[in-house]
């Protein structure tokens, strides 16, 4: 198999070009080459030499996985379901929000207008963390992503959304929350992380790309030490016995223990906060005693918390709360001085919320039939992370 170029970061094509005897700032020239301006013909990367243009082309390549569909809905958001084979498919989704309103500088300017645009960007295909309410972690896990599929999604979306939108850089941010938990897959996370933030690839502040984690609080430690992007953690639960049902990993990380690890990961990351993600769900999280408990449970931790209406899927076993539930939840939190934002469902009728599954993901651990069924997680946390 031929090498593919998208996954190698900035040292690792460097140390390619050393070997092949030739200067390290050949890398550089080739990753604006590919990640900033869309090239995949070795022919077109005209200021390199030929014979060097000619040797990468008889032993690399620069793809993306093979797109299997590609929808766009009516408010603008777009998805591409990619094939990486043997039954496999994963996602990628794009959220256009418009102009960008926050204090940090927006990094897309266009016509004269800031604006913002997500991608939420899939890591494994599959999950082995069995989170409940979740249809990847129904599905069982398939494999890890290799750092070539996981920047795949960034570059063909990027190239795609380049040229139908007429945009130079219509990504301005980047959410590793797309199907599978990327701590889990560390190094090809980490790397992509790289390039995603390498100014001759995608050039993003560390604060615009954002990882969500169940919580593999090893890696959480890991992640700060090497790679230390905004960090948002999925809770759902005020307390051990809920959360280890809903998300059983919490059976070897309980709370305290991943709250210290916030607290960790802070001194090192971009944001002086971590995402609480909390999915809601009727009857099971969403009561107002369960809110006055999270409110206690993250006290020692800065913070801003996201409600995720959850998004059903058949046999899910859950309904997604009630709307007056999810305000009251929040009203709990406010007054106790959490800034706490909804998430807004986008691209449903595309069913393009991100980390909705791909049907095609075959079932390893047998536990449930292939589902064509796929779950819809909300997608609006991406306006949260883009603040
Ligand atoms: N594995 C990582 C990242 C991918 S999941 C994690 O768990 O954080 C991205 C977010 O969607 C997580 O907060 C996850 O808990 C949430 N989610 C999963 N299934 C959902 C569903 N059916 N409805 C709404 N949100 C869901
Ligand atoms: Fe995996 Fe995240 Fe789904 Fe849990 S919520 S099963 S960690 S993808």
């Amino acid at each position: 198999m031929s090498l593919n170029l998208l996954g190698l970061n900035r040292n690792q094509f460097e140390t390619l070009c050393a070997d092949m005897g030739e200067k390290p700032f050949r890398a550089r020239q080739m990753m604006r080459w590919m990640h900033q301006s869309g090239v995949a013909d070795f022919e077109l990367m005209t200021d390199v030499s030929r014979a060097f243009r000619e040797q990468m082309a008889a032993g690399a390549v620069i793809a993306a996985p093979t797109v299997l569909r590609d929808t766009t809905a009516p408010d603008g958001t777009r998805k591409w379901l990619f094939d990486v084979g043997t039954g496999n498919a994963i996602e990628a989704v794009y959220i256009p929000e418009g102009d960008a309103d926050d204090d940090a500088p927006a990094e897309g300017v266009a016509q004269g207008r800031r604006y913002r645009g997500t991608l939420c960007v899939s890591s494994q295909a599959g999950c082995a963390l069995e989170c409940s309410f979740c249809a990847t972690g129904r599905q069982g896990f398939n494999r890890n992503l290799t750092t070539a599929e996981i920047v795949g999604q960034l570059w063909h979306a990027s190239r795609s959304l380049s040229a139908t939108l007429g945009i130079d850089r219509p990504i301005t941010n980047v959410v590793m929350m797309g199907m599978g938990e990327p701590l889990a897959n560390f190094d090809n996370v980490v790397t992509a992380m790289q390039l995603m933030l390498d100014d001759s690839a995608y050039g993003l502040s560390r604060r615009r790309v954002t990882l969500s984690t169940s919580g593999l609080v090893p890696a959480i430690d890991r992640l700060g030490e090497e790679c230390p992007v905004a960090l948002a953690v999925s809770l759902h639960a005020p307390n051990d016995a809920l959360r280890d049902k809903l998300v059983p990993i919490n059976r070897k990380y309980p709370i305290k223990q991943l709250l210290a690890a916030c607290l960790r990961y802070i001194e090192k990351a971009p944001r002086d906060f971590v995402t609480f993600e909390y999915v809601m769900l009727a009857g099971v999280n969403d009561s107002v005693e369960q809110a006055r408990e999270l409110a206690r449970v993250v006290k020692d931790v800065p913070c801003k918390i996201n409600l995720i209406p959850f998004n059903p899927f058949p046999d899910s076993g859950y309904a997604r709360s009630d709307p007056k539930a999810v305000a009251r939840f929040r009203d709990v939190l406010m007054q106790a001085d959490y800034t706490t934002t909804t998430r807004k469902t986008r691209g449903d009728d595309i069913d393009a919320a991100c980390g909705q599954l791909a049907g095609q993901v075959t079932d390893k651990t047998r536990r449930r039939q292939r589902r064509d069924a796929v779950s819809k997680m909300a997608n609006g946390f991406m306006e949260e992370a883009a603040q």
